[in-house]
């Protein structure tokens, strides 16, 4: 059974790919997806809630909006086509730390990257391809048209390590997820692994549910925390 040194889930958006004014972003596609169905939007404060709130069927259906599957898969759509318009307009980029990172993860030992995002797997698909970043991942975690799965659930997290450890040997204290988002941090408590905040936007985790076990400025600053020699 081979070992592996280190387990690396990686949150994509606003960990790996910066998307330009990313809050204004998702926010035009919930107004876009209300004026597709006819329902008026909520006001801004209101739609805010939408990224805190675990129960989104529940707001959904406190705005009018009474099918949350057809609200992701609009959304979902509209956030692809707009990423390739934001793409084309050199708006999503990749950090600069990213390449870097992951060529030295490559290179030193056994390591398993996976990516864990709760946008779609189409989206997900389509940035690897974009950026040429599929060479360096095992596997793509993504969400499908229920939200359910989405972090910080640790449910896709926990179902990946019980299959890997039926092909690989490892530590579970090797195991660490990596993300700028309190939801990546949770996901992580959640599954009982290692979190590690990239600290790209957001300056303080005052009022996050759960604390990181690790804050780094730069990716290339995992390599003080992973035990890869
Ligand atoms: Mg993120």
């Amino acid at each position: 059974m081979k070992f592996l040194q280190a387990i690396i889930f990686f949150d994509l958006d606003n960990t790996l790919v910066h998307i330009k004014n990313s809050h204004n972003f998702f926010d035009n596609i919930i107004v876009q997806v209300f004026n597709e169905f006819n329902i008026p939007p909520p006001v801004k404060e209101e739609r805010d809630r939408l990224w805190r709130n675990s129960d989104y069927k529940q707001l959904l259906r406190s705005w009018n909006f009474l099918d949350p599957v057809k609200f992701w898969i609009s959304f979902d759509k509209l956030d692809l086509e707009q990423r390739k318009i934001l793409h084309a307009q050199g708006d999503l980029r990749l950090f600069g730390d990213v390449i870097p990172t992951l060529v030295k993860l490559k290179e030193l030992g056994n390591t398993y990257l996976l990516l864990i995002t709760n946008s779609s797997l189409k989206i997900a698909r389509f940035e690897l391809d974009a950026f040429g970043l599929d060479f360096y991942f095992q596997e793509i975690l993504a969400l499908g048209d229920s939200q359910e799965e989405c972090k910080p659930n640790p449910g896709q997290i926990l179902l990946t390590l019980q299959r890997l450890s039926k092909d690989y040997k490892f530590d579970k204290r090797d195991v660490y997820i990596v993300g700028d988002s309190p939801f990546d941090i949770s996901a992580g408590k959640n599954a009982k692994i290692n979190s590690i905040w990239v600290k790209r936007w957001e300056k303080s985790h005052k009022h996050w549910e759960h604390k990181p076990d690790y804050i780094i400025d730069n990716l290339e600053q995992l390599f003080s925390i992973l035990d890869l020699t």
